[in-house]
Formats: C-alpha cells, sequence, structure tokens
C-alpha cells in the first residue's frame, strides 16, 4: 500500500472507532459528515435546539425543510441515510460535566466545534480525563483554527487557555470557512483513528481566509496547566504509526 491512503487495515479500524462531535453547527455538520462518509462505526452529535433560518449560511446536514425542528435529530437522520454502515447517536442538549464525561468514556476521540470558551474548556477536560484525543475547531469570519491534542503528551487546551477569553455571544460566520475547518478536524481524526498518515499532534493550525494564508504553530504544555498537570505525570509520547 502506497503512503498518502488509508489502507484496508485503517478502514477496519475506523469501523470500530467511536468520535464525539459536540455541536453540529458550521464545523460540527461537515466534521460528522465527512466522518459518517469515512465509515467511523459510531458518531455521536451533541446540539441543543432547532434549526432556526439564520443558521443557513453555514450548515451542510440541513435545509430550510427542517426550520424550528430540532437540529440534532434531523441531523442524525440525514447522516443515517448517508451511511447506513454507521451507528449515529444524536443527543438533543449540550452535555452537562457528567454527561460529556460518559460520551467521552464511550468514544475514541472527541471533535470539539462548539462556539463557548466553557464548553472548549470542558470537552478537552474530559477527553483528558478519558485519555483520548482531542480535537478543537474554532472560527470567527474568515479565520479558522484547529488544534489536535493528547493531554499528557501533547499541549491540552487549557495550557493554550489559562484563563477563559471574553466570548462574543454574536460574531461573524463564513460557511466557507466553518466547512472547511470541520473537514479538517475530521480529517485528522481519520488519521488518528484509522492510524494512517501523520497528524498535526500538539499543532495549532491557523487559516486566515482572509488574508489567503495558512501556518502551523507549535503549542507548549503549560507545566502549571490546572487541567493536564493535575491529570498527568510526564509521559512518553508515542505517535501513532503512519501507513506506508
Ligand atoms: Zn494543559
Amino acid at each position: 500500500m502506497g503512503a498518502g491512503v488509508l489502507s484496508e487495515e485503517g478502514q477496519l479500524r475506523l469501523k470500530g472507532a467511536s468520535a464525539f462531535v459536540s455541536r453540529t453547527g458550521g464545523m460540527g455538520g461537515p466534521a460528522s459528515l465527512m466522518l459518517t462518509m469515512a465509515g467511523v462505526g459510531r458518531v455521536i452529535l451533541a446540539h441543543g435546539g432547532d434549526l432556526i433560518s439564520p443558521d443557513l449560511n453555514r450548515q451542510v446536514l440541513g435545509s430550510e425543510r427542517g426550520l424550528e425542528t430540532p437540529r440534532a435529530t434531523q441531523f442524525a437522520d440525514y447522516l443515517r441515510s448517508m451511511n447506513r454502515f454507521v451507528t449515529v447517536e444524536a443527543i438533543d442538549h449540550e452535555p452537562n460535566d457528567a454527561e460529556a464525561m460518559e460520551l467521552a468514556a464511550r468514544s475514541d476521540i472527541v471533535l470539539s466545534c462548539a462556539p463557548t470558551f466553557e464548553e472548549r474548556l470542558r470537552l478537552n477536560r474530559v477527553a483528558a480525563a478519558a485519555r483520548i484525543p482531542f480535537i478543537d475547531a474554532a472560527q470567527w469570519g474568515m479565520m479558522g483554527t484547529l488544534m489536535v491534542l493528547r493531554a499528557g503528551s501533547t499541549a491540552c487546551l487549557q495550557c493554550v487557555y489559562p484563563t477563559q477569553p471574553p466570548f462574543e455571544e454574536l460574531f461573524p460566520v463564513v460557511g466557507a470557512i466553518s466547512s472547511a475547518v470541520g473537514s479538517l478536524a475530521a480529517l485528522e481524526a481519520i488519521k488518528v483513528l484509522s492510524g494512517c498518515g501523520r497528524v498535526a499532534w500538539g499543532q495549532l493550525l491557523t487559516l486566515d481566509g482572509f488574508q489567503a494564508q495558512t501556518a502551523f504553530v507549535p503549542l507548549r504544555r503549560d507545566p502549571q496547566c490546572r487541567c493536564c498537570s493535575t491529570m498527568f505525570n510526564d509521559v512518553e509520547f508515542n505517535d501513532m504509526e503512519e501507513c506506508v
């Protein structure tokens, strides 16, 4: 098998894997779609509330036909229609600490596609506690960011944001960038779960659509981190084997 492909063995690993995606908006929608189409065995979606008209500039799983009805359940139905071999679970609200912990404990990876720092840091914490990889996807306007983390081995999200930055309730969203970042989040998850390809462990990818620039920035662990420094002793980081 040549480099640059998902091997048959990798595909089988995907089939046996579970991914927990929190928020199915502009990034979580395409991320969960790509995970489903790739054949990840179980995809768990969490999102509260109905699909509303202002959302439609960035949704790939919904349409005007689904307005004013719960988002997670209709999106899950759509995903099931895309790949009947994938089990799709819909959680119709944002999980609290205990629920998120339970979901992470039965998943192999957590993808945060959430807008608030409170939720992003909660998901980081539960992934760290469950000892599983964590992917954080975020966007503002035409700028997208992506972090691929495994607490104890790389920085965790709390290392990057030791204090919670202020959150804007309403911020600009361009569907093309959220869709790109969501797809890249799925791609990193597919590499992690399949063991194929080089994962961007411990790095921040910035995708500046406005300036047409991308960059990878290595992230450093904070030895005083309130999350990971209390959970982990120094452990050796073993990258997953690449399929070649
Ligand atoms: Zn940390």
